[in-house]
């Protein structure tokens, strides 16, 4: 009987209930996105261009953009790729986007903040994405890293628009963000949580930091309820809300991701199979005890344990 098979994943995301759910990849290279798309993940959720340009010492020019990014996308013909724009500063400074030197980087002119000051270079970036995507065929969106406004949403929106992509959402990764989830999804297409930093800012401390990292667990149930914020926001809206953190990787948490009202994962390809798998033994229901359980929880262990009891 279908209790006691041990289930296995075909490369869908789907719940035993029959619910959907896109399970994709996190890619920073071609190797990456050919290992995601091995895997079968069914799209990919985030994109980090600022991989492709670590060693760049000038900005790469419209038609080398649009070669990185072709490369990337090109397995992914007819399939959802959210290529993220340039997440430059704190762990991942570029040379030719550095900011002055600042006192803490993390908090400083980073990701979209850059592009308040460069909008050009936002500007030749979407004209890039636009003809990769137009090259490869891949279904495309893009996505602005580190806003904390809903006025910097709109405004990356429109730019995006401008450059004749289709479809433009923000990360929900600053606090600020998750607490105007729903002013924001007004202005976006969709919205995808990076908890990684997210979890770094709410508990103020350094992801990179191996002394505070009991708080970056994603399994604090403050995070949970910031995160249950904007699923509940998507939910009322009615438009996507994705995880694209650390969080998504994990098959338990997963399931309460779903149940917070999350949309879609995006994760390592070493992740697909693990979180595909366990998803097919969930259903809808099981998803939303799994989530109570943990928002109710009051530490990292217990919120494991309440969101285990009902799998
Ligand atoms: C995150 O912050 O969770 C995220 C997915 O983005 P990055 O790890 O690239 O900062
Ligand atoms: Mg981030």
């Amino acid at each position: 009987t279908a209790t006691t098979k041990r289930a296995t994943w075909n490369g869908v995301g789907i719940l035993k209930d029959g619910h959907r759910v896109k399970v994709l990849g996190n890619v920073g290279s071609p190797a990456d996105a050919a290992a995601a798309a091995a895997s079968g993940a069914e799209g990919v959720g985030l994109f980090r261009t600022e991989f492709c340009f670590l060693d760049a010492s000038d900005e790469p020019s419209v038609e080398e953009q649009t070669a990185a990014y072709a490369a990337v996308l090109a397995p992914f013909a007819g399939k959802p790729v959210v290529v993220r724009t340039l997440d430059a500063g704190a762990d991942k400074p570029l040379a030719f986007l550095s900011p002055d030197p600042e006192p803490n980087p993390a908090l400083g002119v980073r990701g979209l903040r850059v592009a308040f000051d460069r909008p050009e270079v936002l500007d030749r970036q979407l004209a890039a994405i636009a003809a990769a995507a137009a090259q490869t065929g891949a279904d495309v969106s893009v996505m602005a890293p580190m806003v904390a406004l809903a006025s910097e949403a709109a405004w990356f929106v429109e730019r995006a628009r401008a450059a004749g992509i289709a479809r433009a959402g923000v990360m929900v990764e600053v606090p600020a963000a998750a607490l105007a989830a729903r002013e924001i999804l007004q202005v976006v297409d969709f919205v995808s949580i990076g908890t990684n930093d997210l979890a770094q800012y709410v508990f103020a401390a350094d992801r990179q930091l191996g002394g505070v990292a009991a708080l970056n667990d994603p399994w604090q149930p403050p995070l949970l309820r910031l995160i249950a914020l904007v699923g509940e926001a998507g939910v009322a809206l009615g438009k996507p809300v994705g995880v694209c953190g650390e969080a998504a990787a994990d098959p338990l948490l997963a399931c309460v991701l779903i149940g917070l009202g999350i949309t879609s994962l995006s994760m390592n390809h070493t992740a697909l199979a693990d979180v595909g798998a366990k998803l097919a033994t969930s259903s809808m229901d099981l998803c939303q005890l799994a989530a109570r359980g943990a928002l109710a929880a009051h530490d990292p262990g217990s919120a494991k344990l309440a969101a285990r009891a009902p799998h």
